[in-house]
């Protein structure tokens, strides 16, 4: 049974819609990537699944539950983590700070302070600095970690390797490794085409808001993804039909 549902969700900014009736599952312990070009609708859509964003249309459940009026901060207790674009730590807090207040508005489970800055060495000795000092790769990782700290079922990463030096996307993505393979499941909003073919178990294409081609990532080619990064063609298999 699929963990995460979404069905026929719409949203809006104002009188532009940003995602339009977008539909997917999510199985416990898969690792689902979303990509498409700037402005696609992909962070509208990782928001409105998180809580962030209202809703115009559809619905998100989760584990069968459906999440309709439950605020962002009851979907983090319920299992749903946001990584969001930005990483938005407290700056004048200490990582070790950051982390720990994480681990009040989640659920209880495997991931505390020592596993979380197992998953990460780079942080560890860092945990005592403020996060305002971190490079960007440390930033990214904590921004991570904090999430994991309120355990959730489904993790939600929003750009990760966004504005990072290519050394430290290798270290974010290790990690990232250590949790695919620990069981997490994974929504993955990334740019970096590479990274995602071999990090996801499966791709969605977005484009204006709709789901252009899915599928496996052993069975997307480059080919296939630019294509419909660009609306070349309209996949017989997705579900975007003439936009
Ligand atoms: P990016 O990679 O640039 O973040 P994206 O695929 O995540 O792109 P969104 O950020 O969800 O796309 O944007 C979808 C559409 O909604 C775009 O046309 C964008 O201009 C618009 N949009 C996003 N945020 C706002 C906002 N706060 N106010 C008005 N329009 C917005």
């Amino acid at each position: 049974m699929s963990l995460l549902t979404v069905e026929a969700l719409d949203a809006r900014h104002g009188l532009l819609q940003a995602v339009r009736g977008i539909s997917f599952t999510v199985t416990a312990g898969e690792t689902v990537a979303l990509v498409g070009a700037n402005g696609a609708g992909k962070t509208t859509l990782l928001r409105a699944i998180a809580g962030a964003h209202p809703l115009s249309g559809g619905r998100v459940t989760l584990d069968g539950a459906d999440l309709a009026g439950v605020p962002a901060h009851r979907r983090a207790a319920l299992g749903l983590a946001l990584v969001p674009e930005g990483r938005r730590l407290f700056a004048q807090l200490t990582v070790e700070e950051n982390l720990l207040l994480a681990r009040a508005a989640g659920r209880r489970g495997p991931w505390t302070l020592e596993t979380v800055l197992g998953a990460f060495p780079m942080l560890q000795p860092r945990r005592h600095a403020r996060a305002g000092t971190l490079s960007g790769g440390e930033q990214q990782a904590a921004a991570i970690g904090r999430a994991l700290m309120t355990n959730p079922r489904v993790l939600l990463l929003d750009e990760v390797s966004l504005g990072l030096a290519p050394l430290a996307v290798a270290r974010v993505y290790a990690s990232l490794a250590t949790l695919i393979a620990a069981g997490t499941t994974i929504v993955l909003v990334e740019q970096d085409l590479t990274r995602t073919l071999a990090t996801a178990d499966r791709i969605l294409c977005v484009l204006e808001g709709q789901i252009l081609a899915e599928g496996p990532a052993a069975d997307m080619t480059r080919e296939r993804i630019t294509a419909a990064y660009f609306g070349l063609h309209r996949d017989a298999a997705g579900q975007g039909g003439a936009a």
